[in-house]
């Protein structure tokens, strides 16, 4: 805990200098993506960064709100297509994965302030009874297979090697998981919970929320957005395999919501995740945006297929999230 504090307070400092920075060289109207994932009432494990507490969230985005308009995904894209921005600076909530917090914790404070909010699902975790597959290796890894240290993934033995730091080992694991089949990927994991030390481990407390939930959330005004079937990297799939994540999702979530589907989140969403090439099928498709996982902020007139995101944590200080 106390090196991820070290590690947020120095980029922290690193965040606030370029906010500054970029707040004296660039006059153009900034939109501000952020990117939550968990949102609990307290944090017991947080090796990834990704949740918050539920106080801080609070404390975030009600800082936000009194300073700068909280807008919809649909409005910032309404606005990048008239290239007139509303005002000088404004703020999107975006939530990856769809777990169950989302739903019990985030969506009442939202709803309650009348902010919204764009959730993206991954399809085949919603209203299953299993957190997001990369989720549970992660914490299975990290806190309750520490006496594994080797695993085979694809007949290939991955090692954690000497004084490798279990972090970067957990990181190896799901990196080299990101493209196998759902198959391999339920054999990985049946054999780190064959091994978890902890038994008492209730894995289902981090499961995704349901269909009913997702349907209450976007009928009270929240968008539903896609993240895939099954939460892989979509560059790393074959052409044909990815097209399917992205058209399946998408039907899957209007046939359950209701409405259009028209937002995708590229799950995990770095440099090496984000499929660009299939920005056209996206296009072709009926979607309106592509949202990345990479680090800035975002312009009225620039293209909603590579939307930049800024991803908050509990130590994120307003300088961070301005970007
Ligand atoms: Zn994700």
């Amino acid at each position: 805990m106390e090196s991820i504090l070290i590690k947020t307070t120095a980029k922290n400092l690193i965040y606030r200098v370029n906010h500054w920075k970029n707040k004296l060289t660039d006059q153009k109207n900034k939109l501000l993506i952020l990117l939550y994932h968990r949102v609990l009432p307290e944090v017991r494990f947080n090796s990834r960064n990704t949740v918050i507490t539920e106080k801080t969230f609070i404390r975030q985005i009600d800082i936000l709100r009194k300073r700068y308009p909280i807008i919809s995904l649909t409005d910032a894209i309404n606005q990048c297509h008239t290239g007139q921005a509303k005002a000088k600076v404004q703020v999107v909530l975006t939530f990856d994965d769809g777990y169950w917090d989302n739903y019990e914790v985030a969506f009442p404070i939202l709803r309650e302030r009348g902010l919204p909010a764009t959730f993206f699902l991954t399809t085949d975790y919603v209203g299953k009874n299993e957190p997001v597959w990369d989720w549970e290796v992660f914490t299975l890894v990290m806190r309750d297979c520490t006496d594994t240290h080797s695993i085979e993934i694809e007949n290939k033995l991955l090692e954690q090697r000497m004084h490798e730091p279990r972090l970067s080992f957990a990181v190896r694991v799901i990196d080299s998981m990101k493209s196998i089949t759902v198959d391999k990927i339920q054999e990985v994991t049946g054999f780190l919970r064959k091994h978890s030390t902890n038994k008492l481990t209730d894995i289902r407390q981090d499961c995704g929320i349901s269909w009913e939930q997702a349907k209450r959330m976007s009928v009270c005004g929240m968008e539903i957005g896609a993240h895939g079937v099954t939460h892989r990297s979509l560059s790393r799939l074959p052409l044909e395999e990815a097209k399917q994540e992205i058209d399946r999702s998408k039907s899957i979530i209007e046939n359950q919501i209701g409405k259009p589907c028209v937002h995708f989140a590229f799950p995990f969403g770095g440099h090496n995740d984000c499929a660009y090439g299939l920005i056209d099928h996206f296009k072709k498709t009926g979607f309106q945006s592509c949202l990345l996982n990479i680090r800035g902020y975002n312009h009225v007139k620039q293209d909603s297929f590579y939307f930049k995101r800024i991803v908050t944590n509990e130590w994120s200080s307003l300088d961070h999230l301005l970007g």
